[in-house]
């Protein structure tokens, strides 16, 4: 055998699973057919990330006189600057991770990797030469990609998909967003806040439709507050652009209407990548789209493995780290516990942010629980009163009659920092009692969970 270990794929599974193993004395490979750190690094959760700080900053001089302080003459987006400042965090933290595997001696083949054959993995570079390598264990790490739905198809041009929007030749005066998830809802906020009139078309009854009704609600009121135009329960049924704008033809509740707009952006969730990666030569099995694994994300194939995006669970990068460590962990030999995948937090990073754990009060209320529910505005918090930054709350859930820490959903500045406390309090099943008892340092935006969890207990000090 060549190596113990081959992973295909090098996003936040593929590198971290390689990583993982060679810590664990397994002789590792890794196979990238692009840049090393996938999507999230090269075109998802770190570009983006690096564009939503722009356009911030451009939010702050146009309100900087809320704090005081005057600036002569408007600002202005120098909107190829901002593209490039976000290409050029990405093309570092690529870097980034190439040291990484130097330093962990993996070696990193170039090209296109499929699995041959029984233990054996074969990689195509891009002229067409390909080698075939041997391996105990073999990995599928290959993500996603922008899905495409049959109505709205994506000419890379002007009806894009995430990648495109990352990149564009130029700012456009106009966008259209299809869907209302994270990937979308940032999107929206950044184009919006840098100038371009932005409307949202989501097929369900509220945006960011997997968060608690109560956040998603407050989002819509702020982002309409900024100018978004948002529009729910609508679908879109046509996409004409034969002319210089792309005319929408969108079905609401009350009829149908056109939206006119110079792009149109598509992001309505992912598409897996397992095309071409010898999943039926194999005898690997998928449902809808995802390889089944078991907890250890073994596949029905012994020796075969996948983990990220391409099995089922949220597509989200800090879940494929967490199944890369398990899976290598296990292949190893260590005892690992398998993922619970209702203590993962879901953060999207529009302004306000918003972040979330574990059941939102439908979901408890519809899982039996008889629960408790605490909310604490940041209109009452010192630290947003300072910050110029009252909008949203943190809401707690808790179950009523063992006081176990149900879930947390919040909206405001900076609170996709703040989740993890409750993502360690719930792991360590901590209750809302030991939450109120947990002394936060003042003045914080984190001092608002502990007031909402003394909220549901009838025990709030600043309301
Ligand atoms: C715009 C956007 C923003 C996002 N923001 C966030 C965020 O803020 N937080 C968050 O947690 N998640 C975010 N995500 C989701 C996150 O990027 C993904 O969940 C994560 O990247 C999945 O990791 P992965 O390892 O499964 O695969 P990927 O990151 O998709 O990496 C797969 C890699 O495999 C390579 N590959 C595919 N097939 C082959 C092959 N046959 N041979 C060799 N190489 C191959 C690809 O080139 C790619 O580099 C975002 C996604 C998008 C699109």
């Amino acid at each position: 055998m060549d190596y113990d270990v081959i992973v295909i794929g090098s996003g936040p599974g593929g590198y971290v699973a390689a990583i993982r193993a060679s810590q664990l004395g397994l002789k590792t490979a890794i196979v990238e057919k692009e840049s090393l750190g996938g999507i999230c690094l090269n075109w998802g959760c770190i570009p983006t990330k690096a564009l939503l700080k722009s356009a911030q900053v451009f939010e702050y001089l146009n309100h900087s006189t809320d704090y005081g302080i005057k600036i002569n003459g408007a600002g202005e987006v120098d909107f190829a600057s901002v593209v490039k400042r976000s290409r050029n965090v990405a093309d570092g933290m690529s870097k980034g991770v190439q040291f990484l595997m130097k330093k962990n001696k993996i070696d990193v083949l170039v090209g296109f990797g499929k699995l041959k054959s029984k233990g054996v993995v074969e990689v195509k570079a891009a002229d067409g030469a390909a080698k075939t390598y041997s391996a105990k264990h073999i990995i599928l790490a290959t993500g996603g990609r922008s899905r495409e739905l049959p109505n709205l198809k994506q000419d890379g041009k002007k009806v894009i998909g995430y990648r495109q929007a990352m990149v564009l030749p130029q700012q456009p005066k106009s966008m259209i967003v299809v869907g209302s998830g994270a990937i979308g809802i940032e999107f929206a906020y950044f184009y919006n806040a840098i100038g371009t009139k932005v409307t949202v078309v989501e097929y369900l009854d509220n945006i960011v439709p997997l968060e608690d009704e109560d956040v998603s609600k407050a989002l819509n009121r702020i982002l309409k507050k900024q100018g978004i135009n948002i529009m729910t329960s609508s679908n879109v049924e046509a996409v004409d652009t034969s002319g210089d704008l792309c005319k929408v033809t969108v079905k609401t509740a009350t009829g149908t209407e056109t939206l006119e707009a110079e792009i149109v952006l598509s992001a309505v969730g992912i598409a897996t990548n397992l095309e071409g990666i010898g999943l039926e030569e194999n005898g690997v099995k998928t449902d809808r789209g995802k390889v089944l694994v078991d907890d250890f994300y073994r596949t029905n194939v012994e020796g075969v493995y996948a983990i990220g995006d391409i099995v089922k669970g949220q597509a989200l990068a800090h879940v494929a780290s967490a199944e890369g460590i398990i899976c290598v962990e296990k292949i190893a030999g260590e005892n690992p516990h398998p993922l619970d995948y209702n203590n993962i937090p879901g953060c999207t990073y529009c302004s306000p942010e918003i972040a979330s754990v574990g059941y939102t009060e439908k979901a408890a209320k519809e899982a039996g629980y008889e629960i408790k529910v605490g909310k604490f505005p940041f209109s009452a918090s010192g630290k947003a009163s300072a910050a110029g930054a009252k909008d949203g709350f943190v809401k707690v859930i808790f179950d009523a009659k063992y006081g176990e820490f149900l879930g947390a959903h919040m909206i405001g500045y900076n609170v996709t920092e703040m989740i993890a406390e409750v993502v360690t309090a719930r792991k360590l099943e901590a209750t809302g009692h030991e939450i109120i008892k947990s002394v936060h340092p003042h003045p914080t935006m984190s001092e608002a969970v502990m007031e909402a969890a003394a909220e549901a207990y009838g025990e709030c000090i600043h309301l």
